[in-house]
């Protein structure tokens, strides 16, 4: 964050303004129209209250260049902030708070995607601690078994690599340059977004022809990136559930419907006989708006699902469809912008 934004957040916070904001975002939510437009007064009085989920992926102190995680004492100020000042409840206590339109202000729900190991190792002592609950989705396929998910491989080719840059890639050939860790991360974003557009056969392809251009070895194993099966029950023993992100971490609108179901079942399937407990709760992989469709909900709803969170950014109130859950990524490090962040989060939504 630059100086002077961090100094601002500061003063507003030590000024009382933090309080201020926390008070007009419960009172007050955005006046929008039916085309998402802001309508004149530009406010008005909050009819509902809304739960917010956040979702993290990575917590260490690596300073990783290209998929960085939340460092360890920054995740540790959120979460001394966020049980000071929320109501923090369970994935499945926030599903009965909807269903019965039973939403307090300031109701958080806290989740993880992909079941990064760091998430054993620096994550839940601190929720342990807290004594905050939390949803760990797991990608069963990278589970205690060395195997990376299709992105880590993505991440890693562009951190190993050599070559200066990444020559005529994707469907316009762009060639992007490789000599920052700024340009990697920019070559990495466009990379992704071109991968994320693809049927699942083309990505793969795509995928190897990426470590073919950037002359890096195509076996990625990273025994220790994922979490085991033994971190996973000792945490279960605690206040962490799980639920399913998959087998392989496909885009769920980019395979067949067959692919769909096997993906979903299996993963569920996996960890229930690990953990001999329902798993309920699932995460759509990327999880915007076309990475999922009807079809995919409703297969969700077959296989006994109760509810599916996305990337879409938002809060949820009693309204919200338990399929399409919303949550909001807390990238700020400093704990000031991430307080000030949640409850504008809360005012723009609802
Ligand atoms: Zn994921």
């Amino acid at each position: 964050m630059n100086p002077f934004r961090r100094v601002l957040t500061w003063a507003v916070v030590r000024l009382g303004g933090l309080r201020v904001i926390r008070v007009i975002a419960n009172v007050f939510e955005l006046k929008t129209g039916k085309n998402g437009h802001l309508g004149f007064p530009f406010i008005k009085r909050r009819r509902r209250h809304g739960v917010q989920i956040l979702v993290y992926h990575r917590v260490n102190d690596e300073k990783d260049l290209i998929f960085p995680g939340i460092p360890t004492k920054a995740f540790a100020e959120q979460m001394e902030y966020v049980a000071e000042h929320y109501t923090v409840c369970s994935l499945s206590e926030t599903v009965q708070r909807i269903q019965s339109e039973d939403l307090p202000a300031e109701l958080l729900t806290i989740t993880f995607d992909d079941g990064y190991r760091d998430n054993y190792e620096n994550a839940f002592p601190i929720l342990t601690r807290l004594g905050l609950p939390a949803t760990i989705f797991l990608a069963t396929d990278a589970i205690d078994s060395g195997r990376t998910l299709w992105h880590d491989r993505v991440f890693h080719a562009l951190r190993e690599s050599r070559a200066s840059a990444l020559e005529k890639f994707g469907d316009k050939g762009q060639t992007y340059p490789l000599n920052t860790p700024a340009e990697r991360r920019h070559a990495l974003a466009q990379v992704l977004k071109f991968l994320w557009s693809l049927e699942d056969r083309d990505k793969c392809l795509w995928i190897e022809r990426l470590f073919q251009e950037l002359r890096v070895g195509d076996s990625v194993s990273r025994e220790g990136l994922m979490l085991s099966w033994d971190d996973i029950r000792a945490m279960s023993e605690h206040r962490i559930s799980f639920g399913a992100h998959t087998v392989t971490h496909p885009i769920l609108s980019k395979i067949p419907p067959r692919r769909v179901r096997q993906e979903i079942l299996e993963s569920k399937e996996i960890i229930e006989a690990n953990l001999k407990t329902q798993v309920k709760h699932f995460a759509y992989p990327v999880g915007r708006r076309e990475d999922f469709t009807d079809a995919v909900k409703k297969q969700l709803r077959d296989a006994a699902f109760d509810c599916a969170v996305t990337t879409i950014f938002g809060s949820n109130d009693s309204q919200q469809d338990l399929f399409e859950l919303r949550r909001a990524t807390p990238w700020d490090e400093d704990v000031d912008s991430f307080a000030l962040r949640l409850s504008y989060f809360k005012f723009v939504s609802c």
